[in-house]
């Protein structure tokens, strides 16, 4: 059963009809995304932490708070955990490229101590900056961007290395934070082959995107193409992770993603017929957490278009609550 339903949303789209919106949905999760062009990535994430330390930012947590609505920060974090300024005093911090070269560019080098330990002291706090509701915290890779080509990090996959570095960030977590649970991000790279060699920390919980991503990704050849494939790598990745605290991150209302990114932004198609079908799929996986990306869903598009169809979403995942509750 869908025990958490939830929608991620930029900071940007944040606005008052969110919260009630959420309600009459039946929606309990709100996640906030840092989306933006790259290198403004990590100035978002000190947006996010000015808006939530004001009285803005506190009235809308005590809304959420008031309507059982969790509040999380699902962010591409690690250019605010390992600032790139670094990069001129310590390049070895940083990732090798497939050139030999150090580049302050995407991620960093999981086998290096000092940055990592760099990155478990920034990631504490973060937490504290942004602290989650639900003791769930995102602090993802760069997006889509690989890692280090060094020769202690060759043997390593993408997933592998990811994983490393969310080890290492949870195990910071949980000094501060006994509960807390901490997201692997399963998607494009490392959607296709699970860690093997490095094994999940208890506290981390998988996240696999949805296909919606993938489909539209036509430029990789080895993207997820159709739901067999995709079911496929969502069953290697359950035998790592387990069923049990996964969660996944769809595409159903993605308005940034229909529009490619670009606003002005188009009505929203939600296809209610396949999203039916994907939850079916996912809650008999045992897959009690469900989350779509609702980007660009902003004040402007309720003034323009109306209420998007999230009580279509929140309904379909109540639904199929009933459902496996039979
Ligand atoms: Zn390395």
């Amino acid at each position: 059963m869908t025990d958490r339903r939830g929608i991620v949303i930029d900071l940007d789209d944040l606005h008052d009809g969110w919260p009630d919106l959420m309600s009459k949905a039946n929606l309990n999760v709100l996640g906030i995304h840092n989306w933006n062009p790259e290198h403004l990535i990590s100035a978002k994430i000190d947006t996010l932490i000015r808006y939530f330390q004001s009285a803005e930012g506190a009235k809308t947590v005590d809304r959420l708070d008031k309507l059982n609505i969790g509040l999380e920060f699902e962010l591409h974090a690690m250019s605010w955990l390992l600032p790139r300024e670094h990069y001129n005093a310590f390049p070895n911090w940083f990732r090798m490229d497939e050139d030999g070269e150090r580049t302050a560019k995407d991620n960093f080098c999981p086998s290096n101590a000092e940055a990592l330990e760099v990155v478990r002291t920034n990631a504490v706090t973060l937490a504290r900056r942004l602290k989650p509701s639900t003791n769930r915290y995102y602090m993802w890779q760069d997006d889509n961007k690989p890692w280090c080509n060094c020769e202690e990090c060759r043997s390593y996959s993408m997933s592998e290395q990811n994983l490393l570095v969310m080890n290492a960030i949870l195990e910071a977590l949980q000094t501060v934070d006994r509960e807390a649970e901490l997201s692997y991000l399963a998607y494009m790279a490392t959607l296709e082959s699970p860690p093997e060699k490095v094994k999940p920390r208890d506290g981390i919980f998988l996240e696999i995107t949805g296909p919606g991503i993938h489909q539209m990704d036509q430029a990789n050849p080895q993207g997820i193409h159709n739901d067999g494939k995709f079911q496929l790598a969502l069953a290697r990745n359950l035998q790592v992770f387990g069923a049990a605290r996964t969660q996944v991150l769809e595409y159903w209302l993605d308005a940034s993603l229909q529009s490619r990114w670009k606003k002005p932004v188009k009505k929203l198609f939600f296809d209610e017929k396949t999203a039916s079908k994907d939850i079916e799929y996912y809650n008999s996986q045992g897959i009690g957490s469900i989350t779509s990306f609702g980007v660009f869903l902003d004040e402007r598009y309720f003034r323009e278009y109306g209420e998007p169809p999230v009580e279509a979403y929140g309904r379909l995942l109540t639904e199929a609550d009933r459902a496996s509750d039979v």
